[in-house]
């Protein structure tokens, strides 16, 4: 399964209980968090995400609505006793920002912290059954969007006929990753005639702060789900492009044109208190669009 959950849909300032940027993706058994703004480590307890399952943390842009919360984040997992490595990916100031905070409270963490500047359009963790690559936005600053892409999807156990063959409930994880099953008594029991084919592999971009351009289309082209920024209402579109973000119409734009299958938009400003508008004019232009909820879990459908 590939799905995202939204810790945090506002820009700037947290407001109307809305907190900034923060998603964990959900690959199978994997979670990945996407920016870590100031508060991201309260939603993930209200939220239930254990963050030891954590191994990869993106970080879009050096705005402090993405990462404010990452020093608490990242602190906390060491005094939790963490062990096991984490890989930080970022723009490359990132890690100097970190390092003096660790420096400056004497902290020296649990565990190993391996941090990744990005630098190149490109993929970043590439395994079996998924890879995550980045590509360039248009900020104010340096900023960059994530998609994470399933390789391999698991295959679906055909459970009335894993049973016929004595196939023990225990080794349905295996047959979901293609292995053939032996019985006790010597049988081989092929992988094809226990399991239904995979379905098609699922991808989900997310497209951080940027301006409207249409090149963000071509990068994200065809993915199955894009999250895009609509910081602000249609009608703000001049105020918009000044501040580098973009308007609902122009996001839904850019999912028309990479012919995704679904929107999900956030990012919201903070001026704003009810985000009906939002949805309203985005499916004006693209029907399927969904508001990024906190603590609402989408899957890629
Ligand atoms: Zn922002
Ligand atoms: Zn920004």
């Amino acid at each position: 399964v590939l799905a995202v959950t939204i810790l945090g849909n506002n820009s700037a300032i947290p407001a109307f209980d809305r907190h900034p940027t923060a998603q964990v993706v959900t690959l199978d058994d994997h979670l990945f968090l996407i920016d870590c703004g100031e508060g991201t480590q309260t939603q993930m307890n209200k939220y239930k995400i254990r963050r030891s399952r954590i191994n990869h943390i993106f970080i879009s842009h050096l705005h402090g609505d993405h990462y404010f919360g990452l020093i608490g984040l990242v602190t906390s997992m060491g005094l939790l006793g963490r062990t096991q490595d984490l890989n930080l990916y970022g723009p490359g100031r990132l890690i100097d920002i970190f390092n003096l905070q660790l420096q400056v409270a004497d902290t020296n963490l649990s565990f190993k912290l391996i941090f990744h500047p990005l630098e190149n359009e490109g993929i970043l963790v590439k395994e079996n059954r998924y890879q995550v690559s980045c590509f360039r936005v248009f900020h104010r600053i340096e900023c960059w969007g994530f998609i994470f892409r399933q390789i391999r999807p698991p295959r679906r156990v055909n459970a009335d006929n894993a049973r016929l063959a004595g196939i023990p409930a225990a080794f349905y994880d295996h047959l979901k990753w293609g292995e053939d099953y032996e019985t006790q008594d010597g049988r081989h029991i092929t992988n094809v005639s226990v399991t239904d084919p995979a379905p098609k592999p699922k991808s989900y971009a997310y497209s951080a702060d940027t301006m409207y351009n249409p090149e963000v289309a071509l990068k994200v082209k065809d993915v199955d789900m894009l999250y895009h920024e609509t910081t602000y209402l249609k009608d703000l579109e001049e105020r918009a492009t000044k501040r580098y973000h973009c308007t609902t119409v122009q996001a839904a734009a850019i999912a028309k044109a990479a012919e995704v299958k679904q929107l999900l938009i956030g990012h919201f400003s903070s001026k704003y208190e009810r985000l009906d508008d939002f949805e309203k004019e985005t499916r004006e232009v693209f029907p399927n669009s969904y508001l990024a909820l906190e603590g609402v879990s989408y899957i890629v459908q």
